[in-house]
């Protein structure tokens, strides 16, 4: 195979960890989809910022105002990454969960149908489910009958929203998300689109894709935790109470403690907002269109052929997927291995070769339980830190544990 080295320089790369024998070794992050590691950029960026760090949006200071004028050029930032409609509302939240959970608390107090698939991470599921209208559909083994079933869904009786993953978190598999999209409007629908596993992966257009809401978090796209973003359509957010009531989101209060509240994103953002966050999400908006999408793109496609042509020579090791006719994937391989739990490969790995990588249900239960693994999972995701050198290690030290198949663990 040719010679693939990172993509891009990431913070965390010359970490070492301790393995059971007592030797150390680079540690190897296949992780990545669980939360990417800071692009070196965006962490200088976020050194940058921090000696002129002071209060953002009241203070009179010049600190105060370049604090501010950062929190504000962010959103503009992270607006023309997406291409979003030049009125949309770019709210800052904590992460993908809380964007979703925000325009839950909107929807439910709008009311109407939220139609899901029962492949969703949890984080775009429970929030529905809290709603008294929310329509499970179970994904057929084609995404055509899968696209199929929403509409008949759709068109049998009318929803508010369809609320669909980009591309799942257990197998990588991108969604046809222009296509969801035509079938919610042709209905009478809007769409939502988690965009947490894709937006790192491939170029997303709020406006070419005809999205009405995107979610996505920082920690996923190369920016530290803590931070997040809905992008979307304002008549629902600025109808809808404050998801937070406090200070920021309110326009006046009279001295009685009744309040207006202002409409656009400070509506719901009551409270000193994490604009170091906001700042590192935009910088690494950035840095992703500097490096580019083509680029981005070939990088993953090669690190995938190789990493899914290593593990299907593997005896007993069984890819996870949904749907049969997948185009497409992001840097995420989800597999089991015959005759080992998921943990103890994920552990066997990290103990013996100094690899991190995920097992369990990666917080789509309904999903594994329906795929045949109720008791969870393996899953070695990456991304633009990731080189040839560290997936063909993943491939040695799984070739290992397959050969000692019988004397580690019998199930
Ligand atoms: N949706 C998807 C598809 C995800 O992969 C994740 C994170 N695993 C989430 C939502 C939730 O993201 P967060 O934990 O940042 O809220």
């Amino acid at each position: 195979g040719a010679f693939l080295p990172p993509l891009a320089d990431v913070v965390g790369a010359d970490e070492r960890v301790s393995l059971l024998d007592g030797s150390s070794v680079l540690y190897a992050n296949f992780d990545y989809a669980a939360s990417a590691p800071a692009l070196r950029a965006v962490a200088d960026g976020l050194l940058a910022a921090l000696p002129q760090y002071a209060s953002v949006h009241r203070g009179a200071g010049a600190l105060s105002q370049i604090t501010t004028h950062r929190y504000e050029q962010a959103r503009e930032t992270i607006r023309r990454f997406v291409r979003a409609r030049a009125d949309d509302h770019v709210v800052f939240t904590r992460n993908t969960t809380d964007s979703i959970n925000l325009l839950a608390h909107c929807l439910g107090e709008r009311g109407g149908d939220v139609v899901v698939l029962d492949i969703e991470h949890h984080a775009n599921l429970l929030p529905w489910q809290r709603l008294p209208g929310t329509r499970l559909v179970t994904a057929c083994a084609t995404i055509e009958e899968t696209l199929a079933a929403l509409e008949d869904e759709l068109a049998a009786t009318p929803a508010a929203l369809l609320a669909i993953t980009a591309a799942s978190n257990v197998t990588g598999e991108v969604l046809p998300v222009t296509r969801l999209a035509s079938i919610a409007h042709r209905h009478g629908a809007r769409i939502l689109i988690d965009g947490a596993q894709l937006v790192a992966h491939q170029p997303v257009s709020v406006v070419s894709h005809g999205i009405d809401y995107l979610v996505f978090s920082g920690h996923k796209l190369y920016a530290p935790f803590g931070s997040g973003v809905l992008v979307g359509r304002g008549d629902w957010l600025d109808e809808a109470s404050p998801y937070l009531a406090g200070g920021g989101a309110s326009a006046e209060v009279a001295s009685g403690g009744r309040a207006q509240w202002h409409t656009g994103p400070a509506r719901h953002e009551a409270g000193s907002p994490n604009v170091l966050g906001a700042v590192s999400i935009a910088d690494a908006c950035t840095a992703l269109s500097d490096i580019g999408f083509d680029a981005i793109g070939h990088h993953g496609h090669a690190l995938r052929e190789r990493l899914d042509a290593g593990l299907s020579v593997l005896d007993g090791v069984r890819p996870l997927r949904i749907f049969t006719d997948s185009a497409g994937r992001v840097g995420i391989a989800g597999f089991a291995v015959d005759g080992f739990s998921a943990r103890t490969v994920a552990c066997y790995l990290s103990d013996h070769h100094g690899i991190g990588v995920r097992d369990g249900r990666f917080c789509a239960h309904p999903l594994l339980t329906r795929l045949g693994y109720p008791a969870g999972a393996v899953r070695a995701s990456f991304g633009l830190g990731t080189g040839v050198d560290d997936v063909d290690r993943l491939l040695n030290a799984l070739s290992e544990l397959v050969s000692r198949r019988g004397t580690i663990e019998r199930k």
